[in-house]
This record gives C-alpha cells, sequence and structure tokens, in this order.
C-alpha cells in the first residue's frame, strides 16, 4: 500500500493533492524551491524538502533533486500534478527504475502520447475519431504534400509532432504558401522541440473544444466521466471550463465516452487522463491526450461526485476502479474560473503581496487555492493562483452562484484577472452557452480596439 507520497509540484494543485492524501491517510512530503517555502502545502505537509532554488529549472524541473527527496524521505509514490514534469515519459521512467510508483501511465504511453503522430495513429487504431490528415508525417516531396493537402481540402494546419502549450502550428490557406509553411514550421520545430517531424491536418475553421475525462485502472477496466467544454480561451490557454458541454446529448455523451474508456483499455492505458476534441457541426476530431490531471477536473468531480486524485492514487495502489459505469450520473452543472495574477486587461502578469485574502462561499462554491492573507505570489512561476468553481442545478444557477461569488471574492495587494471574469459572466454569448474557441479572442480585440 502507499503510506507516503511526495508532491513533485507547486501552488493549488500541490494542496489539492495533500488534501486527497489526507483523505486516505498517506503522509506527505512536499518539496519546494527557495522562493517557495511559504506555500500553503509545505506547511501542511508531513515533510518538506528544499529542492533547488527559484528558478523552476533547478527546482521542480530537477529530476535528480527530486529523486534524491524521494530517497531521503522514504516516499514510495510520486505526484507529478500537472505541468512541470507530469508528462515527462523520462522522468515516469527513472522514478519507476528508482523504485517508485509514478502516479500516472506507464512511461511507455506517456511517450506514445508525447507524440501527436504516435498519438494519432494510436487513436485511428482503436477507432477514436480524428482531424481528417496527412496520416503520419510529410515528406519533402512537394507533389505528394500538394496532393495530400488537395484531398483534405484547404484550409490545412501544419503541426509539429513535439509541440505542445499551441506552438509548432501553421494555417495554411493555398497552394501557394504551402511548401514554404512545411519548410518553416520543420525548422521551427527542429529548434523548438528538437523533433523535426511535422504533418497535416484539416483546420477547423470554427471549433469548440470538448474533452473527455476518463479513469482506468490496471486491470484493464475503464470508464468515462463525461465532458467539459474549454473553448474560452486565451493564445490557447484555457481561461474558463465547465461541465457538461451545452448541447451534447446524453447519446453524444455515451457514444464519445465509451469510445475513448474503449480506447484505454486497448492501449493498456493506466490512471487518471483527458483526451482533447475539436468539436464542429456535431463530430468529435481528436488532437491530444493529457497523461495527467488537469487544472480544470473540479468541474467533472462537482458534477459526477467522483474524486479525481483520489482515484489517480488508488489506481496507483493497483486498487481496482471504486466506480463502474453505470455509476456514473450527471448532476447539475459546473463552471470554473482560473485566477491569475495578472493585469486584466493587458494580461502583463502582476506578482506580490496578498495583502487581505477573502473566499466567497454559499451553495455550490468551491475555492481551490494555495492563497492566504500575507503570502507573496512569487515572479517566477505560473501566474494562476486558484480555481473558483461554481456547481448548481442548472447552467443558470451554477452562472449566478459564480457571479454571487467572483463579486464576493476579495484578493488585495496585486492584481486578478476577476474583473475580466466578471464582464465574462454578463457576457450574452457566453450565457447562450457553445461559444467556439475563437470568442474569447475576438471579444478582447474588439475591447482593445474600442480602447
Ligand atoms: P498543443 O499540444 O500545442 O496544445 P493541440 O494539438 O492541442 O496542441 O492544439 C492546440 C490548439 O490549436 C487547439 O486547441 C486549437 O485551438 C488549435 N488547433 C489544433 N489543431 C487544429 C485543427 N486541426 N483545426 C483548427 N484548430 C486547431
Amino acid at each position: 500500500m502507499i503510506d507516503k507520497i511526495l508532491i513533485a509540484n507547486r501552488g493549488e494543485i500541490a494542496l489539492r493533492i495533500l488534501r486527497a492524501c489526507r483523505e486516505l491517510g498517506i503522509k506527505t512530503v512536499a518539496v519546494h524551491s527557495e522562493a517557495d517555502r511559504d506555500l500553503k502545502h509545505v506547511r501542511l505537509a508531513d515533510e518538506s524538502v528544499c529542492i533547488g532554488p527559484n528558478s523552476s529549472t533547478e527546482s521542480y524541473l530537477n529530476v535528480p533533486a527530486l529523486i534524491s527527496a524521494a530517497e531521503i524521505t522514504d516516499t514510495v509514490a510520486i505526484h507529478p500534478g500537472y505541468g512541470f514534469l507530469s508528462e515527462n515519459a523520462d522522468f515516469a521512467e527513472r522514478v519507476e527504475e528508482c523504485g517508485f510508483i509514478f502516479i500516472g501511465p506507464k512511461s511507455e504511453t506517456i511517450r506514445i502520447m508525447g507524440d501527436k503522430v504516435a498519438a494519432i495513429a494510436a487513436m485511428k487504431k482503436t477507432g477514436v475519431p480524428c482531424v481528417p490528415g496527412s496520416d503520419g508525417p510529410l515528406g519533402t516531396n512537394d507533389e505528394t504534400n500538394q496532393r495530400i493537402a488537395h484531398e483534405i481540402g484547404y484550409p490545412i494546419i501544419i503541426k509539429a509532432s513535439g509541440g505542445g502549450g499551441g506552438r509548432g502550428m501553421r494555417v495554411v490557406h493555398s497552394e501557394a504558401t504551402l511548401h514554404n509553411a512545411i519548410s518553416l514550421t520543420k525548422a521551427e520545430a527542429g529548434a523548438a522541440f528538437n523533433n523535426d517531424v511535422v504533418y497535416m491536418e484539416k483546420f477547423l475553421e470554427n471549433p469548440r473544444h470538448i474533452e473527455i475525462q476518463v479513469l482506468s485502472d490496471a486491470h484493464g477496466s475503464a470508464i468515462h466521466l463525461a465532458e467539459r467544454d474549454c473553448s474560452m480561451q486565451r493564445r490557447h490557454q484555457k481561461v474558463i471550463e465547465e461541465a457538461p458541454a451545452p448541447g451534447i446529448t446524453e447519446e453524444m455523451r455515451k457514444k464519445i465516452g465509451e469510445r475513448c474508456a474503449r480506447a484505454c483499455e486497448d492501449i493498456g492505458y493506466r490512471g487518471a487522463g483527458t483526451f482533447e476534441f475539436l468539436y464542429e457541426d456535431g463530430e468529435f476530431y481528436f488532437i491530444e491526450m493529457n497523461t495527467r490531471v488537469q487544472v480544470e477536473h473540479p468541474v467533472t468531480e462537482m458534477i459526477t461526485g467522483v474524486d479525481i486524485v483520489r482515484e489517480q492514487i488508488l489506481i496507483a495502489a493497483g486498487e481496482p476502479l471504486s466506480y463502474k459505469q453505470s455509476d456514473i450520473k450527471i448532476n447539475g452543472h459546473a463552471m470554473e474560473c482560473r485566477l491569475n495574477a495578472e493585469d486584466p486587461n493587458n494580461f502583463m502578469p502582476s506578482p506580490g503581496t496578498i495583502l487581505n485574502y477573502h473566499a466567497p462561499g454559499g451553495p455550490g462554491i468551491r475555492v481551490d487555492t494555495h492563497l492566504y492573507n500575507g503570502y507573496r505570489v512569487p515572479p517566477f512561476y505560473d501566474s494562476m493562483i486558484g480555481k473558483l468553481i461554481a456547481h448548481g442545478p442548472n447552467r443558470d444557477i451554477a452562472m449566478a452562484r459564480m457571479r454571487n461569488a467572483l463579486a464576493e471574492v476579495v484578493i488585495d495587494g496585486i492584481k486578478t484577472n476577476i474583473p475580466l471574469h466578471q464582464e465574462l459572466f454578463r457576457d450574452a454569448a457566453f450565457q447562450a452557452g457553445g461559444t467556439n474557441i475563437h470568442y474569447l479572442e475576438k471579444k478582447l480585440d474588439e475591447k482593445s480596439k474600442q480602447g
């Protein structure tokens, strides 16, 4: 049994993992950089180890330091959270080679899913619907590439197989620019990801981002926990998420959800995972799989009652899933606002000391944050400082509760994106539901033009 977990992360997700460990009676080891001594979970953990200086390369991404911390504390398992090393196959492999349990899929699975061409091939094989595309890497023969693009139909998008974080992509509208786009993307990908493999996909013009949460145990059983809509994005970063997705019927959910669960069983997936899709004109198109817990997991927890982090730990301990598919019922609607320490007008980071923090409350409100009065948000890491989650019997009530929460929450001392969220929750199209992935960006553009 796992009786001690090292949390290889920081901020709100480290605290979230610590809470799950405590519920399960598991001891915790917090690791932190020099800048992060005062993180809430560091104070609450049974043990803590400083693993390096402020820069994440030297701390949260420092594999030898993490492994040493695990060794000296007699850790049994390592939870990577999200970001940092959570989708690094070499890290997962190293963790297991050193005799610890990695709370996540097998390193081979992470490696496949980290390579988009390999991931798409694996998905196609198990029958998950993918974007019409080049069926593998693009070669250097112009005629062949032109033929593939012609068959798919313009506009198309050239994507780097090793890309991530919305980088390494180029849209092509006609044959005239195809050759250049391929060579440029290839060169950039080689430099940025050390992998110059590129492939081609149909460019979907106005899709929504809808993703399916899955849980799969080490005994070959998998279930899905329905979908989330994460279409409200800026620069490919999600800003607001919700579950279920507006307009998705029970029948559609069952079809795509079960496809994903069967895919997990086929590929021997282990742990929590997310199948990300673009959704357009009633069709789902797989774009990638995330092999870790996601920032937006709470909206799914709120509507299903399943504790995803707890399940991750139990799966890693070798337990069978606690739920059958028929146990999973959707209860109401949940929405999440990501709170960032940033200027709501120009999105510049705004680190600093929290002079006054007051949490919102009331029915259906959940706050996942590591903030407290006097906490200093360091300038070295991602600007997300927490998440506000509102649950209600339906979408309108969830939104009304979120508006209340946004009006109640007080975070003084730094700038936050709360005013932006307030504005979005007053936006008519967003309130109606089902806006596409370009909606937020367009709205912000118009706003900046108006000055
Ligand atoms: P990353 O790993 O960099 O996040 P993804 O493959 O998940 O890359 O794509 C990131 C974003 O790029 C998507 O959320 C979508 O906005 C856009 N995108 C990717 N592929 C397509 C496509 N075929 N058509 C339209 N937009 C796309």
